[in-house]
């Protein structure tokens, strides 16, 4: 199955939440590589923000289908702050 990603940016805007990401916060929370929605360093973001690459560190015990839909709750909860 693929990754469900919408590109709609929330998660980008929480990395202050984030210890490991606190050098990419600004002020606001945001990250300071994302502009118009984008990721400006798309190519050499740091793991943490590839998905694909936690599950296959992290998560490689769960089923993939499970992973992925508890990510996609986890976008929903964004969405809605
Ligand atoms: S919140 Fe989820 S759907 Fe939105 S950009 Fe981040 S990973 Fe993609
Ligand atoms: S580095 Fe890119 S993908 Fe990661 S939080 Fe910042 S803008 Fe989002």
């Amino acid at each position: 199955m693929g990754w469900i990603c919408t590109k709609c940016g929330n998660c980008c805007r929480h990395v202050g939440e984030v210890p490991s990401m606190a050098g990419f916060a600004k002020e606001d929370g945001s990250c300071k590589f994302l502009e118009n929605n984008i990721c400006t360093i798309y190519d050499k973001r740091p793991p943490i923000c590839n998905v694909a690459w936690v599950y296959e560190h992290f998560f490689k015990d769960v089923p993939e289908e499970e992973f992925y839909a508890k990510t996609e709750e986890a976008c929903e909860k964004l969405r809605m702050e």
